[in-house]
C-alpha cells in the first residue's frame, strides 16, 4: 500500500511530531516505500487471520535508524 506523503506529514505536523532522529539528532528523514504491517500473535487453532498493526516507516538519511507510526490497526 503506497503511502501518502502529504497525508502524512501534514498529520505530523498537526500532531507537533518532531523530525530530530532519536540515535543521532539530525534532522534529514524520509517515508519508506510503503505501509508496513505486524500482525499479531495468533492461536493455531484460530480460523480467521490475525489482527495487524499497519504503519508508517520514517528512515533516517543520515543513519538509517526506522521510527513506524501508527497508520490503522485490524
Ligand atoms: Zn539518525
Amino acid at each position: 500500500m503506497p503511502i501518502d506523503f502529504k497525508l502524512a506529514r501534514s498529520l505530523f505536523r498537526a500532531n507537533n511530531v518532531g523530525d530530530e532522529c532519536s540515535s543521532c539528532k539530525q534532522s534529514d528523514w524520509r517515508f519508506g516505500n510503503d505501509i508496513v504491517s505486524l500482525p499479531y500473535a495468533q492461536d493455531s487453532t484460530a480460523q480467521t487471520p490475525a489482527p495487524a498493526i499497519h504503519a508508517t516507516p520514517t528512515i533516517c538519511n543520515h543513519c538509517g535508524y526506522i521510527t513506524l507510526f501508527l497508520y490503522s490497526e485490524d
